[in-house]
């Protein structure tokens, strides 16, 4: 098994989730709420989770995060948790029961509202409840990340950052992942992917984060990772790689996001669409690279090596090739966007924090452009 210690602990391995046990009693947690969604429960993981943690009637068990994570739920888990005197939260799925944990360990103890802490929070939150993560795709890399994402009252998507929101303990063990289907497979894959490739092209100097950024590729592409765990769900190199790219884009993205993410924000927050994360940056990810490649040449010269890419590829037309074999859709409007949302789109796009890391200065009309691209591209 490896144990991975960068910001928290990361046991990584397959069967991995044996560990919780120890994990739950090394954190102090007696009583926890078991944070999941409702496909998770339907797919047989939470009682596979359930197995490990004992005496069930000691575990509060909140399964309606909704696919985007909005206050609201956050707020039914908090006072679930509070309700029954939970001592720490374990969270079990992808990217939006993680993120929805976090807020909950952050809002169980406090009494300010949760749009207080969005942003970068340094110094304001005093306290959360410890927090367990099982990832159960390979994409977020919340489990050892300092963010979360969460719709807050007014509609608006906002990522929170601090320390605090690092899970105590991650449990990766790519085992879970194996039955994930293949149109989840490959748009969870591409957010790792995408992790990398902004997390690279970012400007915050971080040479160590950079080459973990560049490993999760070379591992994902170069290595096919991806395209053998959506052709084969039970391929488990291809599962376990996958799992440590996802892990592994998140350790880079502490240089920060980029364009691509804050379009994806905008456009996940649209009501009723309920759109994708991971596949809305599949999508985003081929205009973005053509805007960014002024000035950036010579750190998308490293990620093309990374992913094995000839010198002379454009690595925005392999992308585009890549998504397509993934069964990935090709732009926007095949996702229900219209030509409406760009101005709206455009706007909360600008104000996204990811914008402030993307390695070319992006301005709202810069949006509306890199929108109408993608919009129908072909
Ligand atoms: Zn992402």
């Amino acid at each position: 098994m490896a144990t991975l210690s960068f910001f928290n602990t990361c046991f990584f391995d397959f069967g991995a989730v044996g560990r919780l046990p120890k994990a739950m009693a090394a954190l102090g947690i007696s009583k926890p709420l078991l944070v999941t969604d409702q496909g998770i429960r339907h797919a047989g993981i939470a009682d596979r989770i359930l197995d490990h943690l004992g005496d069930r009637s000691q575990v509060e068990i909140f399964d309606e995060t909704p696919g985007n994570p909005t206050e609201a739920a956050v707020m039914a888990a908090t006072r679930q948790c509070r309700d029954s005197a939970c001592d720490g939260i374990v969270a079990v799925g992808g990217g939006s029961p993680i993120d929805l944990a976090k807020a909950a360990s952050l809002m169980a103890l406090s009494d300010r509202p949760l749009a207080d802490y969005a942003g970068v929070s340094r110094g304001k939150v005093k306290q959360v409840l410890p927090m367990i993560a099982v990832p159960t795709t390979a994409g977020t890399g919340s489990e050892v990340s300092v963010g979360m994402i969460i719709i807050v009252q007014d509609g608006r998507k906002l990522t929170f950052v601090a320390d605090e929101f690092i899970p105590d303990i991650a449990i990766c063990d790519p085992d879970l992942t194996s039955g994930l289907p293949a149109g989840l497979t490959a748009a969870t894959g591409m957010d790792a992917v995408t992790h990398c490739i902004e997390a690279v092209l970012s400007p915050v100097v971080n040479p160590p984060a950079e080459a973990i950024g560049l490993d999760g590729l070379e591992r994902a592409i170069a290595g096919q990772a991806l395209e053998r765990a959506v052709a084969d769900g039970a391929d488990r190199e291809a599962r376990w790689n996958m799992m440590m790219a996802s892990t592994e884009g998140a350790y880079a993205f502490v240089k920060g996001l980029g364009a691509v993410h804050a379009m994806s924000h905008a456009c996940g927050a649209l009501p009723g669409l309920h759109l994708h994360h991971g596949t809305l940056n599949a999508v985003l990810l081929p205009a973005v690279l053509r805007f960014n490649a002024d000035g950036s040449a010579e750190k998308l010269q490293r990620i093309g090596r990374a992913m094995g890419l000839a010198a002379a590829d454009s690595l925005a037309d392999f992308i585009r090739l890549l998504n397509a074999r993934l069964g990935l859709p090709a732009n926007l409007a095949a996702m229900g966007v219209t030509g409406n949302h760009i101005e709206g789109l455009a706007e909360a796009a600008a104000q996204d924090m990811a914008t402030q890391t993307n390695p070319r200065p992006v301005s709202r009309s810069d949006y509306e452009l890199l929108f109408s691209e993608a919009l129908d591209m072909a």
